[in-house]
C-alpha cells in the first residue's frame, strides 16, 4: 500500500545526502491467493525493489505491506523469521545464486537448517523429493552446482524456495539468464508446480513474452510506478497505457490481426529518463506520443477505467479520454 523506496545518493566522507534514486514511488497492488501477478518493465524501472519488498529484503521508505492480513513493514528480523518460511524467492541467476562449493544436497537441504524444521523422514529423503518434484534426478543429492546446466541449475534454485512450502513465491527474472530453448521449460514447470502445490507466485520479467501464458493479472511499470494493472485478457485484448502499447508493440505474434495492441511496431523515442530525477507529470511523457500539456504538469492517478483494469494515464487507448481537448505538448 503506497510503497516507497528511495536509495540515497551520499557524497564525501561526512555521507552528505545529495539526491536519492527513486526506485520505487507509490505502489499500490494486491497479489491474491492462488493467482499469479506478473510484473512487467524495462531494466531499471523497479520491478526487482518491488520484489525485494514484497518479501522484505528491503525495509520500504514509506508505505505498507501486508502478509496474510499482518503488517511486516517494519517487523524485526527475529519476528520476520518464522514468516520467511511462507514468502520465498526464485532469482534470476541460477550460476550466482547457488554456493558453487555446496552439494546439491546441501544447497537444497539450507531452508530447513535455518528454520531448525526437520521433515518427517528427514532431509536427506526430503530434499531428494524436492528434486524429483522438480524434473531433477534424486541421486544429484551429492553433484556439485557446476556439473548442471542453467536450466537445471534453475530448478535446483526452485527445489530449494519450495523446501519449506511456502505460500508465496516471488520469482525475479527466473527465466531470462537461460537459453531460450529452455525457458519454456522452466516457466511450464513453475506452471505445474502451482497447480500441484496451491502457489501463490508474483513473477517479474522485462518483457510480456515471458509471462503473457502464465499470469492472471499483470502490472506495467514505467520510472518505478504501476502504469497499468489488468487481467490477463483484458490487457492483451485492449491495453490501455501507451507504454504497454509499445512494450507489445514489441513482442512478436503470429497473427497480427488478433492483437488489440496497435499492429506497427512503436518505437519508443529516446532513453528511460533516469530515476534520480525522473519527469515531472507523467513520467512517461517525454516519451510519448499521445503527452498533451496536462501529461508535463499533472502526474495521472492509477484509475479503474473498467472493470479489473486499472491505467494512469490522461489519454488511454481503448477508453475514455481523460482530459479532452488539451494542447499538445511541443517538445
Ligand atoms: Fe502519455 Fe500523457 Fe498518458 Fe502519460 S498521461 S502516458 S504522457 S498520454
Ligand atoms: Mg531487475
Amino acid at each position: 500500500d503506497g510503497l516507497v523506496k528511495h536509495f540515497p545518493i551520499t557524497k564525501g566522507v561526512l555521507k552528505r545526502k545529495v539526491g536519492a534514486v527513486q526506485a520505487v514511488d507509490g505502489l499500490t497492488f494486491d497479489v491474491r491467493p492462488g493467482e499469479t501477478l506478473g510484473v512487467v518493465g524495462e531494466s531499471g524501472c523497479g520491478k526487482s525493489t518491488m520484489g525485494r519488498l514484497v518479501t522484505r529484503l528491503l525495509e520500504p521508505t514509506g508505505g505498507k505491506v501486508e502478509f496474510q492480513g499482518r503488517d511486516i513493514t517494519h517487523m524485526s528480523a527475529g519476528r520476520l523469521r518464522p514468516m520467511r518460511r511462507d514468502i520465498q524467492m526464485i532469482f534470476q541467476d541460477p550460476y550466482g545464486s547457488l554456493n558453487p562449493r555446496h552439494t546439491v544436497g546441501g544447497i537444497v537441504g539450507t531452508p530447513f537448517r535455518l528454520q531448525g524444521v526437520k521433515p518427517e523422514g528427514g532431509v536427506k529423503a526430503e530434499v531428494q523429493r524436492l528434486l524429483e518434484l522438480v524434473g531433477l534426478n534424486p541421486e544429484h543429492y551429492n553433484r556439485y552446482p557446476h556439473e548442471f546446466s542453467g536450466g537445471q541449475r534453475q530448478r535446483i534454485g526452485i527445489a530449494r524456495a519450495l523446501a519449506l512450502k511456502p505460500k508465496l513465491v516471488v520469482a525475479d527474472e527466473p527465466v531470462s539468464a537461460l537459453d531460450v530453448s529452455i525457458q519454456a521449460q522452466v516457466v511450464n514447470l513453475l506452471d505445474d508446480l502451482q497447480e500441484e502445490l496451491g502457489l501463490t507466485y508474483m513473477i517479474i520479467a522485462h518483457d510480456l513474452s515471458v509471462i503473457r501464458h502464465v499470469s492472471d493479472r499483470i502490472a506495467v511499470m514505467y520510472l518505478g510506478k504501476i502504469v497499468e494493472l489488468a487481467d490477463r485478457k483484458s490487457l492483451y485484448e485492449a491495453p490501455m497505457h501507451p507504454y504497454t502499447n509499445a512494450l507489445m508493440s514489441a513482442v512478436p505474434v503470429p497473427d497480427p490481426r488478433r492483437r488489440g495492441a496497435k499492429s506497427e511496431r512503436i518505437l519508443l523515442k529516446g532513453d528511460v529518463p533516469s530515476p534520480i530525477s525522473p519527469p515531472s507529470g507523467c513520467r512517461f511523457h517525454t516519451r510519448c506520443w499521445k503527452a498533451t500539456q496536462i501529461c508535463k504538469t499533472t502526474e495521472p492517478p492509477l484509475l479503474q477505467l473498467k472493470t479489473g483494469h486499472q491505467v494512469a494515464c490522461h489519454h488511454p487507448e481503448n477508453g475514455e479520454d481523460q482530459a479532452p481537448g488539451d494542447a499538445p505538448l511541443v517538445a
